[in-house]
């Protein structure tokens, strides 16, 4: 007997497919560079084996907010009026009371400000100083690229950075920094829409392999990266940043500790951040504390550092 036809239909959205399966190698490759780059010595650019994977990432994954964006207006039968920012910030707002959608709007407005300058190939003129072989200093100068009202807003022009997260707007000066802070605004975008919109609204599944470790959502990644992180520096900076969204965002994320967004990735008793690890291990890196696994939600707590799970 011919099985009777049956119909389904599916909502799809290709850019949101880029983060699951296609930066995770760019990023990995940038970051091997960042680590065999000695910071300390000055270039007018990052290596090219660095910002372009670092670049080619940033877009990809800009792509998948504005997939989800759209995936959202869809579903809920609405037409686009506005930029990415605007309207998901508008729409989380009317399903969400007391949003701080200013915030929200801010950071993803400077991560579209830096898609736009690699997507539109904004060219730079370098002036280089040198001593002997020595570069000692060197002036950048914008010779073409279109700018736009946000541009102008987020960027400082004389450290060509953004004002916030303090991306490069320089494109060849893209580094693993920038996909790494890219990343985080992803993270928490998407955690955010998940709980004012639902999981079925915004599916987004990870299945990576790093290091040795299985990573199922993008926390997980984010953490590997931040705990091989060799820059002190940038260490401080993503500490600072991530303490600042928590108190911006920590009632629109999912509750605490039993959260997978990265920014609430921290240890309960210092808040250094990074407390969850890939291989189920849980320690804080600054105050020594260590804790089970979890179990239905709930931590064995151990100050000696034995898993009283059971
Ligand atoms: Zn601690």
């Amino acid at each position: 007997m011919t099985e009777p036809i049956r119909k389904e239909k599916y909502i799809t959205v290709i850019g949101a497919n880029f983060l699951d399966f296609v930066v995770w190698d760019l990023v990995k490759e940038s970051f091997l560079t960042y680590c065999n780059t000695n910071a300390s010595k000055k270039r007018f650019q990052t290596p090219i084996s660095e910002h372009s994977r670092a670049a080619a990432a940033i877009v990809l994954s800009v792509l998948g907010i504005e997939a989800y964006r759209n995936r959202v207006y869809c579903l809920e039968k609405r037409e686009v009026r506005s930029s990415v920012s605007n309207s998901l910030c508008d729409m989380i707002t009317e399903k969400s009371n007391n949003f701080p959608a200013s915030k929200l709007k801010d950071l993803l407005e400077e991560v579209f400000v830096v898609r736009d300058v690699i997507v539109h190939n904004h060219i730079y003129e370098v002036t280089v100083a040198y001593q002997g072989s020595n570069m000692i200093g060197h002036r950048q100068r914008r010779l073409q690229g279109r700018t736009d009202e946000k541009y102008e807003k987020h960027v400082n022009k004389t450290t060509k950075k953004t004002n916030l997260l303090k991306l490069n707007v320089q494109p060849t000066k893209i580094s693993f920094e920038d996909i790494f802070k890219v990343l985080l605004v992803v993270d928490l975008t998407i955690k955010i829409m998940q709980q004012v919109f639902g999981g079925g609204y915004i599916p987004f599944h990870v299945s990576h392999k790093i290091g040795d470790h299985d990573a199922k959502n993008l926390s997980e990644i984010l953490t590997y990266y931040f705990d091989h992180i060799p820059r002190e520096s940038f260490v401080t900076f993503l500490e600072k940043l991530s303490k600042q969204l928590r108190n911006d965002f920590m009632s629109f994320l999912p509750p605490y500790p039993i959260s997978d967004c990265f920014i609430n990735n921290i240890c309960p008793e210092c808040s250094k951040l990074g407390f969850y690890k890939l291989d189920n291990t849980h320690y804080c890196s600054k105050c020594g504390l260590s804790m089970g696994f979890i179990r239905d939600g709930v931590f064995g707590i151990d100050f000696a550092g034995k898993d009283v799970g059971d």
